[in-house]
């Protein structure tokens, strides 16, 4: 039976700020008390990091902090970067990383991501390493020839053991703030192609407990179809994490569908 722990993480992007993220965070984390069993990460901008781990901290809240990017390199002059040791710092537990808008925007490339990915993880903070194909790649039936390149390379030369603290979130950058949204059914076969990989890549027992989460244009009424699949365990929420309500119908999804999940398998 899977014993996998569904991840909903709210990626805020460059939206909140000094008033209206923490109206926000403090929505959240009174909502998602009623989202039993799902581990819920918010990602807020930068400079709000410490601001959102005070107010969680205050309210004794499980919702836990995470930042959308970190630099590849420990320290020095990286001038506009942020290390990781800044943000274990600031109370960071988690980091996205190779989200499509720092690949297709910021033109970040798999070899960078590598660098990045085994930053985080070596500093034993979990990571949501993100991937998924373009418009171009999926309408030529490429998705899980770029899925499989973009997960090989960010994971080459990490070990086994590191894996236990990694999240792969499946994001198609053609559902990512489009309001289109992969079908359940195509979200679950390329979610069971990257386990599949995984577990060729290290091993059965390592890709079965690996969380592999949907990302784009998840809203509070596609979120239970999604989260049903068997291989689905949480999203990554962009443009829905603004709204606390819409945020917290998502990770209550989660919970029903987990739940259910359990079920189904121990019937
Ligand atoms: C994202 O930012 O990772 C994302 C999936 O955004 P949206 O939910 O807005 O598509």
């Amino acid at each position: 039976m899977s014993t996998r722990k569904p991840f909903v993480g709210g990626n805020w992007k460059m939206n909140t700020n000094r008033s209206t993220g923490p109206d926000l965070v403090r929505a959240v984390a009174d909502g998602v008390l009623a989202a039993e069993g799902v581990e819920v990460c918010v990602f807020p901008p930068f400079p709000y990091l410490l601001t959102i781990r005070s107010i969680l901290r205050d309210r004794g809240s499980s919702l836990r902090l995470g930042a959308q990017d970190c630099c590849h390199q420990r320290d020095g002059a990286y001038t506009g970067e942020v290390s990781l040791d800044m943000l274990k710092d600031c109370g960071v537990q988690a980091v996205l990383v190779g989200h499509s808008e720092r690949r297709h925007v910021m033109g970040e490339k798999d070899e960078l991501i590598n660098k990045k990915l085994r930053r985080v993880l070596e500093g034993s903070i979990e990571a949501i390493l993100c991937v998924g194909e373009t418009l171009e790649e999926r309408e030529a039936g490429h998705q899980d020839i770029v899925n499989a390149r973009q997960i090989k390379t960010a994971l080459a030369e990490i070990p086994a053991s590191l894996v236990e603290r990694l999240i792969i979130a499946y994001e198609p950058v053609w559902a990512i703030g489009t309001g289109k949204t992969a079908t359940p059914q195509d979200a679950q076969e390329a979610h069971q192609h990257i386990r599949e990989l995984v577990g060729r890549t290290y091993s059965p027992d390592v890709a079965e407990k690996l969380r592999i989460i949907y990302g784009g244009s998840v809203k509070p009424d596609n979120a239970p179809d999604l989260f049903m699949q068997p291989d689905i365990d949480g999203g990554l929420i962009g443009g829905a994490s603004l709204k606390s309500a819409d945020f917290v119908a998502i990770c209550k999804a989660a919970a029903e569908a987990a739940s259910a999940k359990r079920s189904r398998e121990g019937e």
